[in-house]
């Protein structure tokens, strides 16, 4: 673990640039408030980093990432860089900084706040408070397996991948998920395909052969396919969910449709050393940007799971996402999470005022307990 308080902001492109200061007030209000001293620092990656030091990902920001404590990522490409080499595009500059810091759990919440229930696809009474936290194995899988790739074989072409996960790897991410599921409900679901795929054989032994060190934590399995199923059906039965990397991505992305909004999603990668990025799940919206249009929950939601994971805070965690309620329950929403048009009781503002009424809720959260 760092014993250093050292942030790194990378604001990157696009909406970007808007939400994450915003967010960067609220983290520097509520550090305050809890007597956390932080020391912030900012960088260039994405486009922006392109366009000033033709890199990506500069070496400056990497050796000022692998010294923070945590960092803290806007959304980086755009339209003015679509036709550079794959290599060079701003994406590489996120991939790099991942696999530079060995970030192998990826932290996906779907959480709904309840004034938000009518914006999901469900049925409101189905997802109203659902709290699910998907555990995704980032670094293996069959995204990263050898062999891979395409030859002919028997005159026709054919496509191949290895999916291979090591007992090290599962035994990693599961202690991250069981001990999530501690700090949470206590109930945790690993899904894999077991009934096809020994390398899910495998993952459901050395999953289940851990368990006995974690008493306090209800372990159950599921199929993928189930999994997605009952994803839909009935969400609230999950509490922590843990899977492999390519199940992981499909089922967080079906698990971050139920709450309706990408503006709403909030991620975290951790590294085995304690170090985290956070970061929103969306994009850098090119449509809005620059427009103070931008939903910047996602990445207040970011900051407090940085708070609860990198700067062991959980009540300054708890802080924020209560005054995100607020903010939503006294009506304030952004463009993307007022559904079918305004309703009455409802008011349309920007990215700014959005962070200045979560701060207002901070503060009046603050004056009632
Ligand atoms: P996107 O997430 O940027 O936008 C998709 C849609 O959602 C747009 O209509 C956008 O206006 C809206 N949206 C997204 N975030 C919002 C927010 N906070 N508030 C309000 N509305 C929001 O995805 P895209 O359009 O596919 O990609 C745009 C660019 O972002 C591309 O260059 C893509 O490569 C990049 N991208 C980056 C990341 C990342 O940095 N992690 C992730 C996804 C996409």
């Amino acid at each position: 673990m760092f014993d250093n308080k050292d942030i790194l902001v990378l604001s990157g492109d696009g909406i970007g640039t808007e939400v994450v200061p915003v967010a960067v007030e609220v983290m520097k209000d509520v550090a305050k408030r809890f007597g956390l001293t932080l020391c912030f620092s900012d960088g260039l990656i994405g486009g922006a980093a392109i366009d000033q030091t033709g890199s990506p990902l500069p070496e400056e920001t990497l050796t000022k990432a692998l010294s923070a404590r945590a960092v803290l990522l806007g959304a980086v490409g755009g339209p003015d860089w679509d036709d550079l080499p794959t290599l060079q595009r701003p994406e590489r500059g996120l991939l790099g900084l991942r696999s530079g810091l060995s970030l192998f759990a990826n932290l996906r919440p779907a959480l709904l706040f309840a004034p938000l229930a009518a914006a999901s696809s469900l049925k409101p009474e189905l997802v109203a408070g659902l709290d699910i936290l998907i555990v995704r194995e980032l670094t293996g899988g069959i995204y990263f397996g050898e062999p891979r790739g395409i030859e002919l074989r028997n005159n026709e072409r054919c496509g191949f991948n290895t999916y291979v996960y090591a007992e090290h790897e599962i035994e990693r991410i599961a202690r991250v998920a069981f001990e999530l599921a501690q700090k949470r409900n206590h109930r945790l679901c690993s899904v894999d395909k077991a009934n096809v795929l020994e390398v899910t054989q495998l993952w459901r032994e050395v999953v289940t052969s851990l368990a006995s060190d974690y008493p306090d934590v209800a372990l159950s399995h599921m199929y993928v396919d189930n999994a997605g199923m009952q994803l839909v059906r009935e969400p609230k039965q999950f509490d922590v969910m843990v899977t492999g990397n390519m199940f992981g991505d499909i089922l967080s992305d079906v698990a971050a449709m139920l709450t309706g909004s990408l503006g709403m999603l909030p991620s975290a990668s951790l590294a085995a050393d304690g170090r985290g990025l956070y970061e929103p799940v969306h994009g850098t919206a090119p449509d809005i940007a620059g427009q103070d249009k931008a939903n910047p929950l996602a990445t207040i939601l970011s900051v407090a799971m940085m708070f609860r994971y990198s700067l062991d805070a959980p009540a300054a965690a708890d802080v924020i996402e209560q005054a995100v309620d607020r903010v939503l329950e006294l009506g304030f929403r952004t463009g993307d999470i007022i559904g079918r048009g305004i309703q009455a009781g409802q008011t349309l503002i920007g990215t700014r005022a959005m962070g200045e009424q979560v701060l207002t809720q901070i503060e009046q959260l603050e004056q009632t307990t």
